[in-house]
């Protein structure tokens, strides 16, 4: 019984599929972008384009249940499990080696799964599906991470950025060009949406259309910017800190938006840290002013010492930013019109700007 079981899992594991793509532009970061597994039983997938994907299956044994996976390029920045529900045990995202993603899906033990028709389809180069199962109506709930379309009705200001604000960009300060080097990292990213707001708002977006803009504007300043990201990938705080400390950059600019406990509506408000030295200090004292400014009503949480691993691990003066509460009505609902977060990226470049200029 058990000798044939374990045949049958090497002709399961035969059904494995490779799908190939070449170039790696960011070898660090896992190549899953979001993952969905929908009420249907089609688990929904998007990746880097240059993901290369293996599938498994497994049958169950003492120790587990019947289990689905894919690897993926690439590693995980925060390992985690997801609890399941109906057919499902549960879901874990794992790093099972250096430079590798898993997504393993766990079924209960008293389902039965057949994978023997299970095709994973390619829909372009960043979407695939497999049906797994065909779930009874009502049996299960999709459970997911990350955003699938690139349009969702969040509006990126970041889009239509160019050509309009010549005007406002000869008002900013201006600096000696091509002397200067600055790392925008916006936080989050990937199946990791930060912080989610009223209506849905999320942080990974807001705080990716901002660092867009703000690096606009300061390249159009003849400043070289180099952004941690610039879609929506799962990436780790090691690889950010890293980004910058490979670099000659001069500062290190991490923007956030923040949330609060119980998602309480009343709390909003802005901050700036630093981890150390005058000059971190000086530039959150820039950039805190000029965003205070920008946002009217909304409590100035001013400028404090923070140890967040991006802050504290890298070389040059660095920052963190939280430009308001996307859990808060006043700064949520600005944060979601791309006007403010325009308003606001002009004022972080502005901070930027000031500091460079003091420096010299
Ligand atoms: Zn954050």
């Amino acid at each position: 019984m058990r000798n044939n079981n374990f045949k049958k899992f090497f002709k399961l594991a035969s059904l494995l599929f490779v799908i190939n793509y070449f170039n790696s532009p960011v070898k660090s970061s896992s190549a899953l972008a979001a993952w969905a597994l929908k009420s249907d039983g089609v688990l929904e997938l998007k990746t880097k384009s240059d993901a290369k994907l293996k599938a498994y299956f497994q049958k169950a044994n003492k120790s587990y249940g019947d289990r689905f996976w894919i690897d993926f390029k690439g590693e995980l920045s925060n390992p985690r499990k997801i609890k399941g529900n109906g057919p499902i045990k549960e879901i874990r995202l794992g790093k099972p080696k250096k430079g590798l993603t898993r997504l393993v899906i766990e079924f209960q033990s008293n389902k039965k799964i057949n994978p023997h028709n299970w095709k994973l389809i390619g829909i372009d180069k960043n979407n695939w599906r497999i049906k797994l199962a065909a779930f009874p109506k009502n049996d299960f709930q999709t459970i997911s991470e990350g955003n699938f379309s690139s349009s969702s009705n969040f509006k990126k200001t970041s889009d239509y950025f160019f050509n309009l604000k010549n005007k406002a960009l000869a008002n900013l300060p201006n600096v000696k060009k091509n002397k200067f080097y600055v790392v925008i990292d916006p936080g989050h990213g990937g199946p990791d949406s930060g912080a989610i707001g009223i209506g849905g708002l999320r942080e990974t977006d807001v705080v990716l259309d901002v660092s867009k803009i703000v690096t606009n504007i300061l390249k159009k300043k003849g400043i070289e910017v180099k952004m941690t990201r610039t879609n929506e990938i799962d990436l780790g705080l090691g690889a950010r800190v890293s980004m910058a400390n490979n670099t000659k950059a001069d500062i290190f600019v991490s923007i956030h938006a923040n949330a609060s406990v119980g998602k309480k509506r009343n709390i909003n408000g802005l901050e700036t840290f630093y981890y150390s030295g005058w000059k971190g200090r000086l530039l959150a004292e820039k950039i805190q002013k000029q965003i205070i400014k920008v946002s009217p009503g909304s409590p100035d949480r001013g400028v404090r010492r923070g140890s967040y691993f991006v802050i504290k691990q890298t070389n040059m003066p660095a920052v963190l930013v939280e430009i308001g509460f996307v859990t808060g009505k006043l700064d949520g609902s600005r944060l979601s019109k791309d006007m403010h977060r325009e308003r606001v990226a002009y004022a972080i470049a502005r901070g930027i700007l000031e500091y460079l200029e003091r420096i010299g």
